[in-house]
Parts: C-alpha cells; structure tokens; sequence
C-alpha cells in the first residue's frame, strides 16, 4: 500500500478532507500517516479503529518517507517545506490546497471533473505537484464548466457572495459572536419603534462592541467587497485568481477574460456568485440549458422561478453537500448573446477538500 502523509488535518479543509476519506473508505487504500507542526507526538484522529500518533510535520526526512504527501496546511507551510522535500530529492506525488504553488509551472490545478484529461496527461509527463484550485474558481467551473468545454463563452464577469468559512475556523466563529451579540441587544430593544432599532443596531456596527479582529470590521449587518490581499491594478489577489486559475485549470492557450468583484457576505459556509456571460453567438436557452444539466452528475439545474430559486440556490441548500446548483439562466436586456446566471456551492467540499482526496485516488 501506498504511504500517503496528511498535514494540516485538524484545520477547517482538512477535517472535511479526513471525513470525506472515512466516508469514502479511503483509509482502506492507504498506509497513512498524520503530521502536524504544533502537535508531533501527540495522538491524532482515531481512524478504523487505529490511534495515529502524530509525527513532525517540519521534519522534511521523515516527510520524505511517503510516496503522496497531502496538505491543508497553508502556503507559508508549503513555500517552507516543499523546498527541503525537493533538496532531498523526493520523488514523491505533492498534493496541497494552498495557493502557494498553484500558479508554478511545475504544478497543475487539480479539478477532475473539469480537468481529468489534463491531469492524466501531466501524471504521464512526470509533474509532480498537484494543487487545489481557489474555491470560488473550482465552484464557478463544477457549476458552468460545460459551457467552456464547448468554447461558448468570449468572456465572463463573476460577482461573488462568499462566506466567512473561507478564512478558516476563527472567522465563523467571528461572525457568530457578532450575531450573538446583535441579537441579545435586539431582544432588549424589540418592542421599539423601527427607526429606534435600526439606529441601535447602526451604532452597534460602527462601535467596539463587536468582536471584528480578524474580518477587520464586523461582517454580521454587513459586507465587505475586498477579499485577500490588493494587487497594482486595483484588483484583490482573489479577483485576479478567477482568471489566472481559471484559464489554466482548463489548460486554455487563447485565453477568456474572466473579472468582477470578491464579496464577503454575512453567510456561514457555501460561496455564490452571479455570473455574467458574453457568448461567443446566440445560443437559444433550452440548449444552454442542455448544455449546463450535462455538466457533471453533481450539478443541479434550478428553474427559473420564484420557489425553486428561494429553495435551491443558497447556502443553505448546498452546504455540507457535492450539489452545485445553476439557476437564475436567462438572456439579458444587453442582448441575446448575454447570458445571467447563479451558481452556489459549498467551498469546503469541491472549493477545498473533495480535488484534494480524488487526486489521491486517481494517483493510487
Ligand atoms: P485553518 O482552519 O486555519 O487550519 C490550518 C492549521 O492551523 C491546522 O492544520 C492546524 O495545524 C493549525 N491550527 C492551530 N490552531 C488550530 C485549532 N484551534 N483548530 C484547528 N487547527 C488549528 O485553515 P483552513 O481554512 O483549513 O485552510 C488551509 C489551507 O487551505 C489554506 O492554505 C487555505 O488558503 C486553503 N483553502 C481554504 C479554503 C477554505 O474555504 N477555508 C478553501 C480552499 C483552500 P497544526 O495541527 O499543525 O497546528
């Protein structure tokens, strides 16, 4: 049996990476081992009946012991240790949802149902590092993919709704505590009149009062349309990925222009966006529609109306789920070759931890 080295397993994408595994039976596949960098020693996960004992995920020898090394760790880690693996010249299958290495010429973004072929050929030219691609790109392609794989689309503007999930553990728990004390400050005031309510809740956001260290300004009541670091152009580095990432996933030499703007919103996990769609020519909608519902055996078409929309396409719907759903397709008023749509998808499933354990097994 393989041995495959899991880091970064107790973190928010690893431990729905580990629970997908158990459910999928893939530790009956693998030798593994758990690593962690503030735990060696340690017990970890209790996994078929067997207690991990946790090794040094900083040693680069005893990480060199494994033939698959999977990390969800974070890039800081990686640009640390995928080096050290090299100098020892590990010959091993690096598998990482970080960001660090995604845009590496050594490297591919691992999407299977989007890429397999890409993927295969690269494991047959020897590369070695395969990475997961950034959530909001990996959902907007499980959701429209097909409509690239038939070259329809000259351009595309993606407008996202993403949830505080994305930035990890600490930052759901932000939001929760914000809403906790919003709400224990209403259940004083809820017999006010409105005008009292909202300036109450309006001074609550602009205080002190709301635990906002790691989101920067309270997200509860709230948005934030600035997500990860800014880049020259006025762009944040999460809206500079959709393009970048999204052009090599699909392994594209002409290459679609893809832009719009990153939203944080006040959900807790599962990301969205609106997508709007210039079409390379006017493709009547029941064909489009066609087209999307072949996707993937994990899309959802949702009808374009009133009930269907409230149910299925939210957070709430797809979370904890490998559904992504696709609604909200029409022409647009700019005319027949614009195409409206909406896609929602839980970013820790095939945004994170689902490429990661599938590229796993395509390797074993
Ligand atoms: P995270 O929840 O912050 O976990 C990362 C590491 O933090 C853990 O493996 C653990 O390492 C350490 N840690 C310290 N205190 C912890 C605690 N109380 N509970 C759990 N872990 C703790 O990070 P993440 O959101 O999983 O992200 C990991 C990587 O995946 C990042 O590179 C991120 O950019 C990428 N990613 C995230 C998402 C997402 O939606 N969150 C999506 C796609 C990609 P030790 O055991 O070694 O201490």
């Amino acid at each position: 049996m393989k041995k495959v080295g899991i880091i970064g397993w107790r973190g928010m994408v690893g431990s729905v990476l580990i629970s997908r595994m158990i459910e999928e039976g893939d530790f009956n596949r693998i030798e593994a081992s758990f690593f962690s960098t503030s735990q060696s020693g340690q017990s970890g996960p209790l996994i078929n009946e067997i207690q991990y004992t946790l090794k040094d995920a900083l040693s680069a020898e005893s990480l060199s012991e494994m033939d698959i090394i999977i990390s969800a760790q974070g890039g800081d880690y990686t640009k640390e240790i995928r080096p050290k693996l090299e100098s020892l010249n590990w010959k091993g299958y690096w598998i990482d949802a970080a960001s660090a290495k995604r845009m590496d010429d050594d490297s591919v973004i691992i999407l299977d149902p989007v890429n397999k072929a890409h993927i295969d050929q690269s494991i047959d030219r020897g590369v070695k590092n395969y990475i997961g691609g950034n959530c909001t790109v990996s959902l907007m392609l499980m959701g429209v993919g097909s409509l690239f794989q038939h070259d329809l689309i000259e351009w595309m503007s993606s407008m996202t709704y993403q949830a505080a999930s994305g930035g990890g553990a600490k930052h759901m728990k932000e939001l929760l505590s914000q809403m906790s004390v919003i709400g224990d400050e209403y259940e004083k005031i809820q017999d006010s009149n409105i005008l009292d309510i909202d300036d109450k809740m309006s001074s609550l956001l602009r205080g002190n009062d709301l635990d906002a260290k790691n989101f920067g300004v309270p997200l509860a009541l709230n948005i934030i349309p600035w997500i990860d670091s800014s880049l020259d152009n006025g762009q944040t580095r999460e809206e500079w990925k959709a393009m970048s990432e999204a052009n090599k996933i699909l392994n594209l030499e002409q290459q679609i222009p893809i832009d719009g703007t990153c939203v944080r919103i006040g959900a807790l996990r599962s990301h969205s966006q609106a997508l709007t769609i210039k079409l390379k020519r006017n493709i009547p909608l029941d064909e489009i529609e066609s087209i999307l519902k072949s996707n993937s055996e994990w899309v959802e078409f949702v009808d374009n109306n009133p009930e269907s929309t409230r149910e299925k396409l939210n957070p709430r719907y797809v979370s904890g789920t490998l559904k992504t759903t696709v609604g909200r397709v029409r022409k647009m008023n700019l005319g027949d070759e614009y195409l409206n749509l909406f896609t929602c998808g839980d970013q820790l499933l095939w945004g994170a931890a689902e490429p990661l354990r599938r590229m796993m097994n395509i390797l074993l």
